[in-house]
């Protein structure tokens, strides 16, 4: 492991001016993903500027019934908090199925988001892989990559992203706030991570030396009834092969609002857009679910050991709506 400085930032411009003098340095949240990337020489940082001391560790309803939770609200303080279970019960969902327990005392909302790919390609540096080293090529696609992408991918990576939280985000329209060394700015999540494309190494929108603040979930009572479902090869303690945030909302037995995203498919968290338009007004009954999910997945282009993946989210989305369903009913 490289030799590396580590300073404690007191306020957020004092962080941001951290990052800013020195462009070999990286922000450091509960450390629970970038030190191991250091110790297996992914990530080299000359420094680490620690976060966890900034004001940023509140959850807060916002004026017009929405939460702004703080970038250093770790994972079990999120999933712990009255509000979250009760307005948005599927974000405390996905942040309980991620990690464990140790972990998510540990892991920060701003660290959860901008979490690194577990394809093992990237992780082992004796490997090429064009995330880490652009234009080294992608062994994954000709090599292992049952847990890879289905969706969204690319000739130079088919890596997924890794996060349960930002599955549950993404259904619910977060936005993310950072500050930077020329102000502030926010991103809505749709617009946070880039498309793979050409250019994996790029992973999100964020401005250079961004320091992320927080994230702002907008006001939504279709979220009141919301789940998350994950799964994984074993019961606990590991990454999603697929996942699904829902919510809905029907009156007379129509759909009125869905909201649906995917998780473990894509480079990002996945917003099923297609399935949510068709199924708004449709019968909420599993024909309506599924043809809803085959809308989404009709743009899915498995590789030939993760076809799984297309069964898989078919039953996943019908199978959580068809709960949320039957707890409307009650
Ligand atoms: C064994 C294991 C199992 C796991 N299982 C799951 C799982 O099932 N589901 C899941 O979702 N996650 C899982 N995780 C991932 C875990 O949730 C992430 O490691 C964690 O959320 C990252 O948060 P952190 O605060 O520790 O980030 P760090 O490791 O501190 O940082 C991660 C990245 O974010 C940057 N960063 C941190 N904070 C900020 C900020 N405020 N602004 C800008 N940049 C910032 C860092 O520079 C770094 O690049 C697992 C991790 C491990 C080790
Ligand atoms: S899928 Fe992406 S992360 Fe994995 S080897 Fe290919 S380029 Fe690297």
């Amino acid at each position: 492991m490289r030799e590396f400085g580590y300073r404690r930032a007191a306020d957020v411009s004092g962080a941001v001016a951290l990052l800013a003098a020195d462009p070999d340095a990286r922000f450091l949240g509960g450390g629970t993903n970038l030190v191991d990337l250091m110790k297996t020489g992914v990530e080299r940082p000359a420094r680490l500027i620690d976060v966890r001391d900034l004001p940023l560790d509140r959850v807060e309803p916002t004026g017009d019934g929405g939460l702004r939770i703080g970038a250093t609200v770790t994972n079990s303080e999120l999933a712990a908090h009255p509000e979250v279970r009760r307005r948005y019960p599927a974000l405390a969902q996905a942040v309980l199925a991620g990690a464990s327990g140790q972990l998510r005392n540990m892991a920060t909302v701003g660290g959860n988001l901008l979490q690194r790919t577990r394809c093992g390609y990237f992780t082992d540096v004796s490997k090429p892989c064009n995330k880490r080293v652009p234009g080294s090529g992608c062994p994954a696609i000709e090599g292992v990559h049952h847990n890879h992408a289905i969706l969204g991918a690319s000739g130079h990576c088919v890596a997924v992203h890794p996060s349960d939280m930002g599955v549950a985000l993404a259904a619910f329209d977060a936005v993310v706030s950072y500050e930077t060394a020329d102000g502030p700015g926010a991103l809505p999540l749709a617009d946070f991570y880039l498309p793979v494309g050409d250019t994996p190494h790029r992973e999100t929108a964020l401005p250079p030396g961004a320091l992320i603040t927080g994230v702002t979930l907008p006001p939504a009572p279709v979220a009141a009834r919301s789940r998350y479902r994950k799964v994984r090869e074993r019961a606990s303690y590991a990454f999603a092969i697929g996942s699904v945030a829902a919510a809905l909302d029907i009156a007379d037995g129509v759909v009125r609002e869905v909201r649906l995203a995917y998780g473990a498919v894509a480079s990002r968290p996945w917003r099923a857009r297609a399935a949510e338009r068709a199924l708004t007004g449709a019968p909420a009954d599993a024909d309506a679910f599924a043809a809803a999910a085959d809308a989404e997945l009709a743009a899915a282009r498995p590789l030939p050991d993760n076809t799984y993946k297309v069964t898989l989210m078919r039953n996943l989305t019908v199978a959580v709506l068809t709960e949320l369903a039957e707890e409307a009913a009650r």
